[in-house]
């Protein structure tokens, strides 16, 4: 089933959203890109007459209560967000009554999923070691399944519209599928835009083809980059995982961060670009720190040549220059991972020389694809929203999906 063919008129809609928001302190919403992403899908079940029982995670409670990652902080921006009321329900097992009476127009909010173990699936307080891990993960994979028909009961369909969880086969976001059948469950409109976004990159690829990784490490992206050299004209690698490659060909890079169990990794990198016909950018010259703080000292010197003390948290200009130049003429573009410690205003010039290029290659006509927490905040920091094609809400499950795996999120659905 699509969702603009699912008539909702009476319906009872269980929808699970990513309204994994970063709250401050005191409970505060500081970003609500998540839960704006969602609102078209919702509005969407109740603009037509149907009620929504809202469901997500928050943080990482691991299977147990924690204040600190209630969904209520959000209750009332999610109300405002919607303009009408919301119902929340302090136990996402509990809404057996709310939800039996819930009427068409109005809105429920069940409680952080995680506060239960089967909403991941992993059995707690058990070692992987333990020799009766595999007798506890399978107890608790027979749990999730009751978890996931418990939630199923609440409603008539289900609407996966959590892309920064699809990649996850947990049971609000894949298992609970089971639960309904094919004609009352489908995509929500914020993954049919995600999948349609990564589909523009990966199908009919207009080139120069130019992916830009960054970030802190390369471990965490290696999958993502021995893929995109079977794709990708040009990949940039920039970031601290910089360091990792200077290290492995005998560079000094003072106190920058490095991965020196990956050292083999970097280079077969390089071997398998080579390989591929692909050009591989790396910054050639860092902005270095005497420490790692916005009002460190700095200087520019060779990323291959940093001195003990230093450490390099941004690409320098002549990098700045090469990126731009790499990126200009772009027809396609996948941005993850800062340049730099963009957090820091002193060492986010490579972050934005990035994210002017990725603009202007967009108004030349290029799609541009920019996703991954970090990048989409250095989009916001840079005000580059309207310029750039589409930003998508995921990090991991965006990254898997242009890997060309196929999400659970979306399996559920589409079989
Ligand atoms: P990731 O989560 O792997 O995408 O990494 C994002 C983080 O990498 C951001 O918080 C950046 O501050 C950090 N980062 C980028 N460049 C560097 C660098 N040269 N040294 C240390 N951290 C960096």
């Amino acid at each position: 089933m699509t969702i603009n063919d699912y008539k909702f008129a009476g319906k009872k809609a269980i929808v699970r959203v990513d309204f994994n928001v970063p709250l401050d302190e005191n409970g505060k919403i500081t970003d609500d890109t998540r839960i704006r992403g969602a609102l078209p899908t919702l509005k969407k079940v109740l603009d037509e007459g149907g009620s929504l029982i809202i469901m997500s995670h928050m943080g990482k409670p691991k299977g147990k209560v924690n204040p600190k990652m209630s969904l209520s902080q959000i209750k009332d921006a999610v109300a405002e967000k919607l303009g009408t009321p919301v119902i929340f329900v302090d136990d996402c097992m509990k809404a057996d009554a709310q939800a039996a009476a819930l009427k068409p127009g109005e809105v429920i909010l069940l409680e952080n999923l995680r506060f239960y173990p089967e909403e991941e699936g992993k059995p707690v307080g058990i070692d992987k070691e333990d020799p009766a891990y595999d007798e506890a993960k399978k107890a608790m994979k027979a749990s999730q399944k009751d978890f996931a028909k418990h939630l199923a009961s609440y409603a008539d369909c289900y609407v996966m519209d959590a892309f920064g969880t699809a990649h996850r086969k947990h049971a609000s976001t894949a298992v609970i599928a089971d639960y309904f059948d094919a004609d009352n469950k489908m995509l929500g409109l914020l993954m049919e835009k995600e999948v349609q976004a990564v589909d523009n990159v990966l199908s009919d690829i207009k080139r120069p083809f130019v992916a830009i990784m960054g970030g802190s490490k390369v471990s965490s992206k290696i999958g993502i980059i021995e893929n995109l050299l079977g794709k990708v004209d040009k990949l940039i690698l920039c970031g601290g995982m910089t360091y990792t490659f200077m290290k492995a060909h005998g560079g000094e890079i003072g106190n920058s961060i490095v991965e020196l169990d990956k050292l083999d990794v970097a280079l077969g990198v390089e071997e398998l670009a080579k390989k591929n016909g692909v050009e591989l950018v790396l910054a050639s010259d860092s902005i270095i720190a005497d420490k790692f703080a916005n009002d460190a000292q700095q200087k520019i010197c060779p990323s291959n040549a940093i001195p003990e003390g230093w450490e390099g948290l941004d690409v320098g200009p002549e990098t700045q220059e090469r990126f731009k130049a790499a990126i200009r003429d772009a027809k396609t573009i996948l941005w993850n991972g800062p340049a730099g410690v963009f957090e820091f205003d002193n060492f986010c010039a490579g972050s934005r020389a990035v994210g002017d290029a990725v603009a202007e290659a967009t108004a030349n006509g290029a799609f541009s694809l920019v996703g991954g927490g970090d990048s989409v905040a250095c989009v916001h920091k840079f005000g580059l929203e309207d310029k750039v094609s589409y930003i998508s809400t995921g990090g991991g499950a965006l990254l898997e999906a242009i890997e060309g795996k196929v999400l659970p999120g979306i399996a559920a659905i589409k079989g």
